[in-house]
């Protein structure tokens, strides 16, 4: 025979059922939300641009360019910038304003950083003031991928896998100050990696046009060069440039 249930236990498991109730919706509520802000994240961006830099071409504009403090950069392209970009052509910029460039987060890439992505700009710097401003504009944008150390790493390993100056110098194309054709460029990187690039170029204290800045297309998790979905607009270059020696 069943006992009826105390009035007292049954408000208390009825409360208990209550709360149970909350605490799945609660739970549901939370997936839900966190699964949106996964599906977010996931559409940050649709990949990169990685911006490798003539040094010689930056430093004879009329601007001119300043030495970093720890010396005359090799000669050899240097890293501008891994930059997450739409498909749309568009990007995102400076996505986080609460996270800085921390050089302890990348002390052990510091000597790399100084060699690959030297600082051109006046006055003279050791590096962290473009190194803050590549990873608060544009890494930033990318940290759901690559946190700030990672960010950093996979830049230095891009320039390693893509040397831009042997690929061009093994297509006769050097750094002499010497007339080249824009497509013969082209073709040279497009016939090492794969993938047509995209030269961006700015004009010599003279006017000249000149090889400034190669663009190639990385996918959004930092790992495969891939054929760019879009072309940047950076300036324009003439159909024939110069390489300047540096
Ligand atoms: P971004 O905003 O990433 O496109 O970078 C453009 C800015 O970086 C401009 O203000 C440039 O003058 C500067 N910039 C480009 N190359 C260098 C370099 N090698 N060293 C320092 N600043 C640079
Ligand atoms: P600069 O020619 O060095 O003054 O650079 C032009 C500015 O535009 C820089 O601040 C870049 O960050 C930005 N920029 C231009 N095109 C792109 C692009 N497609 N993706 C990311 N940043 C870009």
């Amino acid at each position: 025979m069943e006992l009826p249930t105390p009035p007292l236990l049954h408000t208390h498991s009825a409360m208990k059922s209550t709360s149970s109730i909350l605490l799945i919706k609660l739970f549901i509520l939370q997936c839900s939300l966190s699964l949106l802000c996964v599906a977010v994240a996931q559409q940050d961006f649709d990949f990169f641009y990685f911006v490798q830099q003539w040094p010689g071409s930056y430093c004879d504009t009329k601007a001119s360019c300043c030495y970093p403090t720890t010396g005359k950069p090799a000669t050899d392209f240097g890293i501008h910038g891994l930059w997450p970009n739409y498909k749309d052509g568009s990007y995102p910029s400076n996505c986080d304003p609460d996270s800085h460039f921390n050089r302890s987060q990348v002390s052990d890439l510091i000597s790399r950083m100084q060699r690959s992505w030297p600082t051109l700009a006046c006055p003279r710097g050791d590096g962290s003031l473009f190194w803050s401003h590549e990873w608060e504009k544009h890494g930033t944008c990318s940290e759901s991928v690559l946190d700030q150390h990672h960010y950093f790493k996979t830049a230095l390993n891009l320039k390693e896998t893509l040397g831009l100056l042997p690929i061009l110098q093994s297509a006769g194309i050097n750094p002499d100050g010497g007339s080249y054709s824009l497509s013969r460029i082209r073709g040279a990187i497009k016939d090492a990696l794969g993938f047509t690039p995209w030269i961006e170029c700015n004009v010599d204290a003279s006017g000249n046009s000149q090889l400034y800045q190669v663009y190639v297309c990385i996918d959004n998790q930092g790992s495969n060069t891939i054929e760019c979905p879009v072309l940047p607009t950076g300036s324009k270059c003439a159909s024939t440039v110069q390489f300047p020696s540096f």
